[in-house]
């Protein structure tokens, strides 16, 4: 059963899941032209308040991409949070979130690629997804055959659904082969990211992620953990590209993303990372995270947007 929420918010309005349909011949589903957005909004038991985890950096991510794509989005960035903070809460989720602003291009001519040429529309999209069994347990992952989009072809810089085909012939070649997420490389040979989430690993205590210029996303776990890791466990983090080998023979490896969190890499084309479960270093950057995220860690609040506005935790009252 695919998954499902009880609203959408499309065009400018929230509308019931069945009808939030597009047509067939908009660019949008006949060529992924969109560019979107993952965010997470996390639950905090103590507060019983839901956090939106650094939506203005997503967004501000979004209209990166967007400007790339020379598209127009037309909505502002406070029509775009009080669009997501009306969907998350007309779907009465108190639990954690996993949501989706997109926008796209609607039906044109054949040609019809300027801004001026084509209406660019937005929905969002917001799921009640709690973190997965991967996250605890670590995954197991292989290099793939598949090489990362080129900032030269088809930007991995951006998060446009067009670029998904190729985390996708990644993912489908990787689970065909037994193994869980692959780890694709650049046209380079060196490493790029996961096909949802980028890519850190430990060697000698310290951190070591590849560069923005890596053909990766530029993440905002990754920042958020660069800064973090450095700030909070006084951990070494070093941007430089990865060799293959590399992945062979480091300490812990895993891999963050919004969607992914932090999932710790168990082995690599069979090759036991460490004692082959999530490493120590691993453990505690998640347990830093994921008290972060959920507002347990008062110098970081700024990050976060409440959903509710101490509402749900009157009405537990
Ligand atoms: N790389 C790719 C290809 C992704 O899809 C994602 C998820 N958005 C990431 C990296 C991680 O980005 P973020 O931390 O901003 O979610």
């Amino acid at each position: 059963m695919a998954k499902s929420a009880p609203f959408v918010w499309l065009d400018g309005k929230l509308v019931p899941w069945e009808q939030a349909t597009m047509h067939v011949a908009t660019e949008c589903v006949l060529r992924g032209e969109n560019v979107f957005e993952g965010i997470r909004a996390y639950w905090s038991e103590a507060e019983q308040e839901l956090f939106l985890f650094k939506h203005a950096e997503h967004i501000a991510r979004l209209r990166q991409g967007a400007k790339i794509m020379r598209m127009t989005i037309p909505y502002t960035d406070a029509q775009i949070e009080a669009a997501s903070l009306e969907l998350i809460r007309a779907c009465g989720y108190r639990g954690q979130v996993h949501y989706r602003p997109v926008a796209y291009f609607d039906m044109g001519n054949l040609t019809d690629y300027l801004p001026s040429e084509i209406r660019t529309g937005m929905f969002i999209l917001a799921f009640s997804t709690p973190t997965t069994k991967q996250v605890h347990e670590g995954v197991t992952t292989c290099v793939s055959t598949w090489r990362r989009n080129s900032d030269l072809a088809s930007p991995s810089r951006v998060k446009s659904g067009a670029n998904y085909h190729n985390s996708r012939l990644a993912y489908i070649e990787a689970r065909l082969n037994g193994f869980q997420i692959p780890i694709l490389l650049n046209a380079a040979g060196k490493v790029a990211e996961g096909p949802g989430a980028c890519f850190m690993m430990v060697r000698n205590g310290k951190i070591i992620t590849p560069p923005v210029t890596a053909d990766i996303l530029e993440s905002i776990t990754r920042e958020t953990l660069i800064g973090l890791v450095q700030a909070e466990l006084g951990l070494e983090v070093i941007e430089r590209e990865i060799d293959r080998t590399e992945l062979y023979i480091c300490d812990e490896a895993f891999f963050c993303g919004s969607g992914h969190e932090i999932t710790p890499i168990n082995s690599v084309d069979h090759y036991p990372v460490g004692e082959g479960k999530p490493g120590a270093i691993t453990r505690r950057i998640q347990k830093l995270y994921f008290d972060v995220v959920c507002g347990a860690v008062p110098k970081y609040r700024h990050w976060l947007t409440p959903v509710w506005g101490g509402a749900s935790r009157a009405a537990a009252e």
